[in-house]
């Protein structure tokens, strides 16, 4: 099954958890609220099959829970074929807390969120999404040891972004070789959208490769920034999907593949950081493919984040997390060749490999 983006304002003509588009057999929804500080949280947890169901924690200013349900839904499913794709012993869970992270994130917040977490035992681990910090998550570490993405100082991993990072620039060059011939992407025209934790890290490999990279953000502040430490070009125009660019990165907020959207890209590679990009899997997937445009799948080559966590969990080993962050570059290419040669997705390509390590873990307990 797909979870898909569904129009919210729908909702009520349906059940609202077991029967809405996005629930695809999650094993639990924790709803947490405290009203002393102004918690409200959704704690998702789609699968433990293949280990307990880690995955971050977003703040975002929903504008209705129906949204905010929806996408921890959509997201907790992500995690679970993140973590089997990489061959970790992961399932797939995220939070998502309701609010404005820079106006309603307090530390008081922050502990009881980490005490919620804490009563599910260690069944679910988090660690940091948009709106998260290692120091946040330094702080729900003092409330429980289901938490990751703590900082080096506490005796953690610290921020997983620049890894992550790492990931996606070893899936775009994938991509690249796959479509144009060659990993190199010195020259090639590259639009990243959201320049946040990983979009900026991103920045700075393409940079480096020499790469014209055009960036766009929601934050001008940033955007300059960024603009003054790499030298790129921040893009001034309005609708950034239809610019006569090579590789379009997500690297904001998922969905932004979508039935607007498809006509207009011009891009020939779709490779980012986003989770979920595609609205709807399997009919925006086949879209991308009947146009020729190849998408690395995000699940895949976002992993980076969760290899650098998880580490945390078994045993710190640097070396070991950069060669399998490398890795992302053979397993993408040959997702890649593997959609072609079956006529699928590489969506569908990438799904199938995950589901398999899933089903063969069943299938031995
Ligand atoms: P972040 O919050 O640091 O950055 C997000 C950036 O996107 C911000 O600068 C924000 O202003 C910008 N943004 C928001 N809406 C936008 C829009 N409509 N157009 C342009 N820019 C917009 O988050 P991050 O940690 O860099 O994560 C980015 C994406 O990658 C998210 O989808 C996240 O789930 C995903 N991801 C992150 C990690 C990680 O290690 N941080 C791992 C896997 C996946």
């Amino acid at each position: 099954m797909s979870t898909d983006i569904i129009d919210t304002k729908e909702l009520h003509k349906i059940d609202p958890v077991f029967g809405q588009g996005s629930f695809d057999n999650h094993e639990q929804i924790v709803f947490c609220n405290d009203k002393d500080t102004g918690l409200k949280a959704i704690i998702g947890i789609h699968n433990t099959v293949l280990g307990p169901a880690l995955g971050g924690t977003r703040m975002w200013n929903y504008s209705s829970e129906w949204d905010a349900l929806n996408d921890v839904l959509r997201l907790s499913r992500g995690m679970t074929f993140k973590s089997a794709i990489t061959g970790l012993d992961l399932g797939g869970g995220k939070a998502v807390i309701i609010g404005d992270a820079k106006a309603q994130k307090t530390p008081e917040l922050m502990l009881k969120f980490g005490e919620f977490v804490h009563s599910l035992g260690g069944k679910y681990i988090t660690a940091e999404d948009v709106g998260m910090k290692t120091s946040d998550m330094d702080l729900v570490r003092t409330v429980t040891p289901h938490v990751t993405g703590i900082s080096e100082a506490n005796g953690g991993s610290g921020n997983p972004s620049p890894i992550t990072a790492y990931g996606v620039y070893m899936g775009m060059k994938a991509a690249a070789k796959y479509t144009y011939g060659t990993e190199d992407l010195q020259g090639k025209v590259i639009y990243v959208q959201g320049i946040g934790n990983v979009g900026e890290s991103l920045v700075e490999h393409l940079s480096k490769e020499g790469a014209k990279v055009v960036i766009s953000d929601i934050n001008q502040e940033r955007l300059e920034e960024v603009r003054d430490k790499y030298g790129v070009k921040i893009y001034e125009g309005k609708n950034l999907y239809s610019e006569e660019m090579d590789i379009y990165a997500p690297c904001a907020l998922g969905a932004t593949v979508n039935d607007d959207t498809i006509g207009q890209f011009k891009a020939k590679v779709i490779a980012g950081a986003a989770n979920n990009q595609l609205a709807v899997e399997q009919k925006h997937g086949k879209a991308l493919r009947e146009k020729g445009i190849v998408w690395a799948p995000d699940f895949l080559i976002n992993a980076g984040g969760i290899i650098n966590v998880y580490a945390e969990l078994v045993k710190y080993d640097r070396a070991e997390i950069i060669r399998k962050t490398e890795n992302i570059y053979n397993t993408t290419l040959e997702i890649l060749k593997n959609a072609d040669v079956n006529d699928i997705t590489t969506y569908q390509a990438a799904f199938n490999i995950a589901q398999a390590r899933i089903d063969a873990r069943k299938n031995e307990k």
